[in-house]
C-alpha cells in the first residue's frame, strides 16, 4: 500500500513528523520536568531500527520534514546512525533537530555530515548562575561552546529557542536576541505550556505573552511581521538591519491549530495527534505484533502495510484544537520531554 498524502478530518495536510527518540535528558529544566522524574525502561522505548522504520513509512506516505527531538536526542546512543538513515531517505526534504546544545561541542560536525540541515538550540539565559537555576545542571559553558562550534559550520539554519518566564529570565529578552543575531542565528521566544505537573513555579504567575515579548523588543529593534514560515508554529518578524529574524511561538495567545501540519511519535511509540490533547495511536504494538522485542530493520518490512493502515486510522483522531488554561491543574500529564517538543 502507498498513500501520497495524509489529510486529517479537518482537511489539514500532515507532512511534518516530530520524533522523540528518548524521554531521557541530561538537564532538568524547571518548566519541563522535576529533578526526580521516572524514565521509561529500555524495552518500552522504540529501538532506533523501529524509529527509522516508522520514519521511512511516513516519508513513503508524503512526509517532507522530520524533526528529531526528545528528551535530549543527542544523549541517545548511536543516534547519528538513525539520523543518517532517515536523512538519506528519498522524498524527505529536510531533517532537523531540537537540542539543549550540551553535546554540540563534539557532535556538530557529525550531525552536519549525517544530513541535518537545521538545528534549534534551546537557551533561556546568558548568565551561568541563572542557567544552573533554570536547568539544574552546571553546563552553561559547554552549551555556549557547542553553539560557537555549530555556528562556524555550514548548516542551512540555526535557531535559538527560549522559553520566557516572567521575573525569571524576561530581563534577558534583548541580550538573548542580540546574542542570536550576532551569531547569525534566528531566535524564537516560546510561551510556557502546561504540560506535566511541575513543582518549581506557578505557571500562571510566570506566563509572559508573545505580544509582551514583541512589545518589549520593539523598543530596541524595528520589527516587521514576516511572511516566512518554516512549517512549524513560529510567527516571524524581520529585524531592520539584520539578516536574521525574531520569532514567537504562542500556544496560548495565538492558537496555531488552524495550520497544524504535524504529528508526533513519542519515545514509547505512541503517535500523538496533538500536543495539547491525549488522542494517540499505539504504533509500537503494530511494530512488534510478530515479535515481543524490538526487531532489526531488515526484518520489519513485513508489517509495513499494517503500519500504514494504523497511521491512516490515527489521523482520524486528530482534534481540531488544543485548549490550555494556566489557572487549572494541567490536563495533560505528560511532560514536554515525553512528547517531543
Ligand atoms: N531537550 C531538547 C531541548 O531542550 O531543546 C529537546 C526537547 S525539549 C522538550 C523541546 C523544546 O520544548 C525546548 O525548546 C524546551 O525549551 C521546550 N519546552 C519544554 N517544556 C516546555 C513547556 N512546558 N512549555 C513550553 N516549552 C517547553
Ligand atoms: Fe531536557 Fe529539553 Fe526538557 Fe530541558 S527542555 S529538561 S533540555 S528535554
Amino acid at each position: 500500500m502507498t498513500t501520497s498524502a495524509l489529510i486529517d478530518p479537518f482537511g489539514r495536510k500532515i507532512d511534518y513528523l516530530r520524533i522523540s527518540v528518548t524521554d531521557r535528558c541530561d538537564f532538568r529544566c524547571t518548566y519541563c520536568m522535576d529533578e526526580e522524574v521516572s524514565f521509561l525502561s529500555r524495552e518500552h522505548i522504540l529501538s532506533l531500527e523501529e524509529i527509522v522504520h516508522v520514519a521511512k513509512t511516513f516519508i513513503s506516505m508524503g512526509t517532507k520534514r522530520i524533526r528529531i527531538t526528545g528528551g535530549e536526542p543527542l544523549v541517545r546512543k548511536n543516534i547519528l546512525w538513525a539520523i543518517e538513515q532517515i536523512a538519506n531517505t528519498q522524498g524527505l526534504e529536510e531533517l532537523t533537530i531540537t537540542t539543549n546544545g550540551s553535546q554540540l561541542y563534539k557532535m556538530s560536525r557529525d550531525l552536519l555530515n549525517a544530513g541535518v540541515s537545521r538545528i534549534n538550540i534551546s537557551l533561556d539565559t546568558l548568565k551561568a548562575e541563572r542557567f544552573y537555576a533554570l536547568t539544574r545542571r552546571d553546563k552553561f559553558q559547554q552549551v555556549i561552546d557547542g553553539i560557537e562550534t555549530a555556528s562556524k559550520l555550514p548548516f542551512k539554519r540555526l535557531k535559538i529557542n527560549s522559553v520566557m518566564l516572567k521575573n525569571h529570565n524576561d530581563d534577558e529578552l534583548f541580550d538573548l536576541t542580540q546574542f542570536a543575531l550576532d551569531h547569525k542565528m534566528d531566535i524564537s521566544f516560546i510561551e510556557e505550556m502546561p504540560l506535566g505537573v511541575i513543582t518549581d513555579h506557578n505557571r500562571a504567575a510566570t506566563y509572559l505573552s508573545s505580544d509582551d515579548v514583541i512589545d518589549s523588543l520593539g523598543k530596541y529593534y524595528e520589527l516587521t511581521p514576516s511572511t516566512t514560515t518554516t512549517s512549524g508554529p513560529t510567527r516571524y518578524y524581520q529585524v531592520a538591519g539584520y539578516e536574521h529574524k525574531i520569532g514567537v511561538i504562542s500556544p496560548h495567545s495565538h492558537n496555531f491549530c488552524d495550520t497544524c501540519n504535524r504529528v508526533r511519535l513519542t519515545a514509547e511509540g505512541r503517535l500523538l495527534l496533538c500536543l495539547g490533547n491525549d488522542h494517540s495511536k499505539d504504533l509500537k504494538t503494530v511494530l512488534r505484533k510478530h515479535s515481543y522485542h524490538a526487531t532489526p530493520l531488515d526484518s520489519i518490512d513485513h508489517n509495513s502495510d499494517e503500519l500504514e493502515s494504523a497511521i491512516i486510522d490515527a489521523l482520524a483522531l486528530k482534534p481540531q484544537k488544543h485548549y490550555f488554561n494556566l489557572e487549572e491543574a494541567p490536563q495533560i500529564l505528560r511532560f514536554m520531554s515525553a512528547t517531543g517538543g
